[in-house]
Formats: structure tokens, C-alpha cells, sequence
């Protein structure tokens, strides 16, 4: 069986977690740590816009994760926790324990992952 309020506890680490990465994140973020108003040569300010856009795409990773927490929160809350969003089938539970945020099973996260790349 699945205890609930141990799962909740352990999203709710997961999803401080990632908002202090993202804090973290935001302070290696060249572009605002650096006054892009005096940078006049146009050259100079490529290692900072390489910078800022790893930093960018890390955070677009981090936010899609802290959504599916939210999300698994929420399941929680309504007591729909462990049910896919997409196909309304239980997830797996070996699942659920490598990923307690999941809110798809596997084949429907698959099938998500396969659209993206299309895209
Ligand atoms: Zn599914």
C-alpha cells in the first residue's frame, strides 16, 4: 500500500529543492549579475549570453518539474494521487517509488517525451 502522507512529505522535499536550485540559478545568471548596458563590443558578451542561456534552459527543465510537483500536490490533495493525467490508469507503484511527482504512467510519459521531440 502507499502511505500518502509519506509520499507528500517526500514531493514536498523534492519540490524545495528544486526552487533553491532555481534561486541558485538565477544568482549564476550572467545577465543579472553583470550590467549589460556598459558592455558596448558585441563580441564580449558571447561567453555571457552562453552563460545566461544554459542558465535558461536549466530553468525551463527545473519549472517543468516543479509543475508535475505541483500537480502531484495537488493529486494528492484531491485524493487522485498515483492515477495517470493522461490515460486515468494507475501508475505503477515501482514508478511512483523511483518518482513520487510522477503524474503519467510510463507509456503515456513515453508517448509525451516522443511528441516533444517532434516538435
Ligand atoms: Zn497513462
Amino acid at each position: 500500500m502507499i502511505d500518502i502522507q509519506k509520499i507528500k512529505n517526500k514531493v514536498e522535499r523534492h519540490r524545495d529543492a528544486i526552487l533553491s536550485k532555481i534561486k541558485r540559478l538565477r544568482r549564476e545568471d550572467p545577465f543579472l549579475t553583470t550590467d549589460r548596458a556598459l558592455i558596448v563590443e558585441p563580441g564580449s558578451d558571447a561567453a555571457a549570453l552562453f552563460g545566461h542561456e544554459q542558465v535558461a534552459i536549466m530553468e525551463t527543465r527545473l519549472k517543468d518539474e516543479l509543475g508535475e510537483i505541483e500537480r502531484a500536490l495537488t493529486k494528492i490533495k484531491k485524493g487522485t494521487y498515483g492515477i495517470c493525467e493522461r490515460c486515468t490508469k494507475r501508475i505503477e507503484l515501482a514508478r511512483l517509488e523511483v518518482k513520487p511527482s510522477a503524474i503519467y504512467c510510463l507509456k503515456c510519459k513515453e508517448e509525451i517525451e516522443k511528441g516533444k521531440k517532434i516538435k
